[in-house]
C-alpha cells in the first residue's frame, strides 16, 4: 500500500486516493497532507488573505432545510430585515476598514419586491466607493432573470452551496417538495456561471448519513463543475431543527473539524487556483479554527459585519461565535501575521481560476 507521502507525490489524485486521504486518522499523516496543501497554496495564490465583510441582511426564509436554524418553521427566532440605511451604514464601515468586497447574505426570498430592492441596493453600493466594492450575493435559488438583473445592477460573485453533491443525500437533508429540488440547485449554479458570475459553492462536512465517499465526490463535483470559489465547513447542530435528533450519531466535533481541514487541504491540491473560504463554522469548534483553515489551504475570510443586535436571530447552528463582539481588521492583521499570512488590502482578490477561465488560459479547467 502507498504511503500518504507517495500518494501526494503523484501528479494526479484518483477518487480512491482522495478517499484514502480523507480517511486519515494518524496525526503525522494529517500534518503531511496539510503541509503539502500549504506548499501548493504558497506557490499558487500565495500567503495572502482576502477579507469580505459579511452582512446577514435578513433572516426571512421560505425554506425548511432540516439542518438550518433560520428555517421557516423555526418560530423561536424573531424575523428581521435590515433597512437600506442600516445596510449602507455597515457598507461605509466596511469601506473604512479597507475591505474591497462585501457579501450580502439572507434566507431565500423570491418576491418581486425583494428582487427589485436588492437590485437597487447593489446599484447604490457600487457607487459608495472608488474603486467600487466587489459585491457577492448569497441569497439562494432564484430565476435566471433575477440573477441577470442583479448581475446587471453590479453584483459580480455568487455563493450557492450545493450542500452535498449526492442527490439521494440531498433529499435526506431537505423536505421532499418542489422548493427543495436538487436539480434546480444544479440548474441555478449553471445559470450563474452562464451569466458570468464568479461562482462559488460548497458543502457541509459531517452531515448525518454522509460518508467519506460522498465527500470525495463533492470534491470531484467542484472540479468537474469548474467552480471559482468554495466555502465549506463542518455541519453543526442547531437544537431547534429536525436534525437535532441525530446529534448523538454524528462524528465527534473534533473529528468533524479535522475532516474539514482535510477537505480544504485536498481541495487546494486538486484546484490550486480557486478561492477557498475559512468558514465561521470552523471557528465554532475551535477558537483558532479559521487560522487552521488558512494553514490548510484557504485564502478568504468573511468577518461578520451584521449589527450585534441582530446576530442572535441569525444563528444557523448552536454556539455560532461573534454574537457579542465586533471583528476589526487590525485584530486580524496581528493574528494572521503570527501565522505568516498577510491581509491583502487594495486588491479585490478575484478568483484566479475565474480570471483564467475567462481568458481561456486555465490550468485546471477541463471544459475550456
Ligand atoms: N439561504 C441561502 C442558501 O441557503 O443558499 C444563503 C444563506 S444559508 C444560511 C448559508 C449556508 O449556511 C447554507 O448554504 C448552509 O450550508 C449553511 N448552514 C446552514 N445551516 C448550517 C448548519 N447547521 N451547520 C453548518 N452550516 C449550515
Ligand atoms: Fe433558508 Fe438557506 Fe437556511 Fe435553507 S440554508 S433554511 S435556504 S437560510
Amino acid at each position: 500500500m502507498m504511503t500518504v507521502d507517495e500518494i501526494l507525490d503523484q501528479p494526479e489524485l484518483s477518487r480512491a486516493d482522495m478517499i484514502r486521504l480523507l480517511s486519515i486518522s494518524d496525526d503525522h499523516e494529517q500534518k503531511a497532507l496539510i503541509r503539502k496543501a500549504y506548499s501548493v497554496k504558497t506557490k499558487t495564490v500565495g500567503q495572502k488573505v482576502y477579507l469580505r465583510g459579511l452582512i446577514e441582511f435578513s433572516n426571512l426564509c421560505r425554506k425548511n432545510c432540516f439542518y438550518c436554524g433560520i428555517r421557516n418553521d423555526n418560530h423561536k427566532i424573531n424575523r428581521y430585515s435590515l433597512s437600506e440605511d442600516e445596510i449602507y451604514r455597515i457598507t461605509a464601515y466596511a469601506i473604512q476598514q479597507r475591505f474591497t468586497g462585501i457579501v450580502l447574505q439572507s434566507g431565500e426570498q423570491n418576491s418581486p419586491a425583494f428582487t427589485k430592492q436588492l437590485a437597487s441596493l447593489i446599484a447604490h453600493i457600487k457607487k459608495m466607493a472608488n474603486p467600487p466594492l466587489r459585491i457577492t450575493l448569497s441569497v439562494g435559488e432564484q430565476s435566471y432573470e433575477t440573477y441577470q438583473e442583479w448581475f446587471n445592477a453590479g453584483a459580480e460573485r455568487y455563493l450557492l452551496r450545493i450542500e452535498t453533491a449526492n442527490e439521494s443525500l440531498y433529499h435526506k437533508i431537505h423536505p421532499d417538495n418542489a422548493v427543495h429540488s436538487f436539480q434546480n440547485r444544479l440548474q441555478c449554479l449553471e445559470n450563474l456561471q452562464k451569466i458570468g458570475f464568479q461562482t462559488g459553492t460548497g458543502v457541509m462536512i459531517g452531515l448525518p448519513f454522509q460518508t467519506i465517499n460522498d465527500l470525495a465526490d463533492d470534491l470531484l463535483f467542484f472540479k468537474n463543475r469548474n467552480m471559482d470559489m468554495i466555502g465549506m465547513g463542518p455541519y453543526l447542530v442547531h437544537s431547534d431543527t429536525p436534525f437535532a435528533r441525530f446529534s448523538a450519531s454524528l462524528l465527534p466535533s473534533g473529528e468533524r473539524f479535522r475532516l474539514s481541514l482535510r477537505m480544504i487541504a485536498l481541495l487546494r491540491i486538486i484546484m490550486p487556483d480557486i478561492n477557498i473560504v475559512a468558514t465561521t463554522a470552523l471557528q465554532t469548534i475551535d477558537p483558532t479554527g479559521r487560522e487552521s483553515g488558512l494553514l490548510a489551504g484557504a485564502n478568504v475570510l468573511m468577518p461578520n459585519l451584521t449589527p450585534i443586535t441582530y446576530r442572535d436571530n441569525y444563528l444557523l447552528y448552536d454556539n455560532k461565535p461573534g454574537s457579542k463582539e465586533e471583528e476589526l481588521s487590525d485584530e486580524f492583521d496581528s493574528k494572521l501575521q503570527q501565522i505568516g499570512e498577510k491581509i491583502e488590502y487594495n486588491n479585490y482578490g478575484d478568483s484566479i481560476h475565474f480570471t483564467k477561465r475567462n481568458s481561456h488560459d486555465c490550468i485546471s479547467c477541463d471544459n475550456n
